[in-house]
């Protein structure tokens, strides 16, 4: 287990709470998985965090490989559009979006 944070190794759970986590649907079936989403107690940060899961990423409602789909579609589609074909929340694809535009754009130089 590791701290979401600042990513050190963490030896206790603090707390479990389960989540409900879209995934890319099954043929035509939604996939929501139900995730134990573990707070771990962090020596480092002194204090429980988020255990760090690679696949989960920030968006806590879908999973990073839907997110990425998200991105894609959000290339040539309108958010609207994109949260449609995939049945999600009007604002679940626009802070996908806005992530995929801030990420994509460089950084200001100094
Ligand atoms: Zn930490």
């Amino acid at each position: 287990m590791y701290c979401e944070e600042c990513g050190s190794k963490c030896r206790q759970v603090h707390e479990t709470v389960v989540r409900r986590v879209r995934d890319l649907p099954l043929f035509e079936y939604r996939v929501v998985l139900h995730v134990p989403r573990r707070r771990v107690w962090c020596d480092q940060c002194g204090g429980p965090r988020l255990e760090r899961l690679e696949w989960l990423g920030r968006y806590q409602r879908v999973t990073a490989r839907l997110a990425q789909a998200c991105g894609q579609l959000l290339r040539h589609c309108t958010v609207q559009a994109v949260a449609a074909f995939f049945d999600l929340g009007w604002h679940t694809v626009k802070s996908i979006d806005k992530a995929r535009q801030s990420a994509s754009r460089p950084l200001p130089s100094t």
